[in-house]
């Protein structure tokens, strides 16, 4: 069979680090890229006699992003121990949520080729992240680093509603906005702030069972993501076509192979002996607490999208590009106060901008420029002072070596030629060398100016100003 008679089904879990400034049972700090063990206590090192305390930072970040995502508040939740050894984890269980949630189901919705659709939350809980290991370069063994453990974390089930690679990663993105729309997690998947275990099964199409699973665990990249599920769903099918079974297991995603690999077989819920954390006291939640986190909100993507689509008339594909990320969005918005011309910052953003995020494949929040600065770029276009193509090398300046507008202008002496007599000078110029144009022109054929136009622009390394070359050539050619 090929694979369009089957029928994919994904599940995602989605670990966020919380951006609280400490961590969840103790009072060291969460901030990334600390000498190794310089964020550590007694208690996030696991010695003996240590109690923890429940941040409640932790518990109103979990109750923000439950109410962004439509979940249901519980009142009455609970810690639980997670029992398991690995040298990451000093205390030999990690402290999560098993049977009581803070958050749970749930909705996100999102627009993929096949039309609008809910995924559904399961859950959302809160948890404590381990250490990490990092290996020596000369094999002798590792070194645990414990500034992450303790970090807190909430982790954001989904129910397996999802059909396709595409899906997976319009969810993701949906839910990384929402998380830095509401300021709980930076959502930085480079530093694992944000990262995916993906399940992954597939069934014959109008089967009413889901076939067994795989989880490729702690993906933290939408490209590797994407490839990642469609070597998964390939390697199964081809298992099945080929009268196979598919084990439930765990499996590492090798980026540089383009293949997955079997780490472990799948454990269950019972392998971790989970039972209530006695050392920390039942989590309480009054109507009056959860309605104050309600209310102090934001305005989310889903809201700012129907908003640009009135106010700013946008496309709606452009306002779900810019909302997709609160950084775009606020660069949008306050670009277009300060320049006055929301046409022109969308422009930019939705092509160039978007263009080079891509291609460098970093985050919006990683912009080495700010708002004032793009407005900037969009004024010296609107007064004449640069074109419109310089402007773009202006940009890919902005991102490599940032500093303003003006100074690159000014250091790499890209000021537009506006004066008359030296376009003038240029414009004969180019006429002289190019009387093959100049006949055809004459002969009727209306693009040759085209061709003059973009030999001046060559001649002048793109700054002469294109409506007066325009205006000149034809006088001349007349
Ligand atoms: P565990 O906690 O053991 O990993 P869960 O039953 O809680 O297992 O499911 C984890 C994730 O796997 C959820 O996101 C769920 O939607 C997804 N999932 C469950 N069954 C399947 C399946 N057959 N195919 C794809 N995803 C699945
Ligand atoms: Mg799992
Ligand atoms: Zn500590």
């Amino acid at each position: 069979m090929a694979r369009e008679d089957y029928e994919v089904v994904i599940g995602l879990e989605v670990h966020a680090e919380l951006s609280t400034k400490t961590k969840i049972f103790c009072s060291c700090p969460t901030s990334f890229g600390a000498s190794p063990n310089t964020h550590v206590c007694p208690i996030c090192m696991a010695m003996p006699g240590t109690l923890p305390v429940l941040n409640e930072k932790v518990v109103e970040y979990a109750v923000r992003a439950g109410l962004a995502t439509e979940c249901t508040i519980s009142q009455d939740s609970k810690n639980d121990r997670k029992n398991y050894f690995y040298p990451d984890l000093p205390k030999a269980y990690q402290i999560s949520q098993y049977d009581k949630p803070l958050c749970e189901h749930g909705k996100i919705e999102i627009e993929p080729s096949t039309g609008r659709k809910a995924i559904g939350i399961t859950r959302i809980h809160i948890e404590e992240d381990a250490g990490k290991l990092n290996h020596d370069d000369f094999g002798r063994g590792s070194l645990v680093d414990l500034n992450r453990a303790g970090v807190p974390l909430i982790e954001i089930v989904s129910e397996p509603d999802l059909r396709s690679s595409e899906e997976v990663d319009l969810y993701l993105r949906k839910l990384k906005s929402i998380l830095e729309y509401i300021e709980v997690s930076d959502c930085k998947m480079q530093e694992g702030s944000l990262r995916a275990d993906v399940n992954v099964s597939i069934r014959k199409k109008g089967a009413k069972e889901f076939g067994t699973r795989t989880e490729m665990k702690n993906m933290n990249s939408f490209r590797s993501i994407t490839r990642a599920i469609e070597y998964e769903i390939d390697r199964q099918v081809d298992i099945i076509d080929n009268g196979g079974k598919i084990e439930q297991e765990t499996l590492r995603w090798d980026e540089v192979s383009g293949k997955t690999f079997s780490m472990r077989d799948k454990e269950d819920a019972q392998d971790y002996r989970y039972f209530p954390d006695p050392d920390l006291v039942a989590i309480k939640l009054s109507d009056e607490y959860i309605e104050n986190i309600k209310h102090s909100l934001p305005e989310l993507p889903e809201s700012r999208k129907q908003r640009y689509l009135t106010e700013y008339k946008l496309s709606e594909k452009d306002a779900n590009i810019i909302t997709s990320s609160k950084y775009l969005s606020d660069l949008f918005e306050q670009a277009s106060k300060i320049c006055n011309n929301p046409k022109a910052v969308n422009n930019w953003i939705i092509s160039d901008i978007s263009r080079i995020l891509n291609e460098t494949e970093m985050d919006p929040v990683e912009i080495p420029f700010d708002s004032k600065q793009l407005a900037k770029l969009v004024q010296l276009i609107d007064k004449g002072t640069i074109s419109s193509s310089i402007a773009k090398k202006v940009l890919v300046e902005m991102f490599e070596h940032p500093r303003d507008p003006e100074d690159i202008i000014d250091e790499k002496g890209w000021v537009q030629i506006s004066d008359e007599g030296a376009i003038k000078e240029v414009v004969l110029k180019v006429l002289e060398n190019n009387q093959k144009s100049v006949e055809d022109y004459k002969a009727g054929k209306e693009k040759a100016l085209g061709f003059l136009v973009g030999q001046a622009m060559k001649e002048t390394r793109g700054k002469a100003n294109p409506q007066m070359l325009n205006q000149m050539f034809k006088e001349e050619l007349k």
